[in-house]
């Protein structure tokens, strides 16, 4: 069994092992149903930074669905 890390369905941050809410915006609602991975290195420079307002480097999921 694959354990789906959860996603932060605010700023799409996607939540190490265990963790279940996201250190940036702790009042935000996390996900394990989202769709694909984006590692930002460079959020200055990315289009997709930019789209999904990423101003940190890390590892974002790029839809997140909160039921
Ligand atoms: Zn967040």
């Amino acid at each position: 069994m694959v354990k789906i890390p959860f996603a932060c369905g605010e700023c799409h941050l996607v939540l190490d092992d265990g963790v279940d809410s996201c250190p940036r915006c702790p009042t935000a609602r996390v996900s394990s149903e989202h769709q694909g991975y984006v590692i930002i290195m460079n959020p200055t420079r990315s289009e997709i930074a930019k789209r999904l307002k990423i101003d940190r480097p890390g590892k974002y999921a790029l839809k997140v669905s909160i039921r």
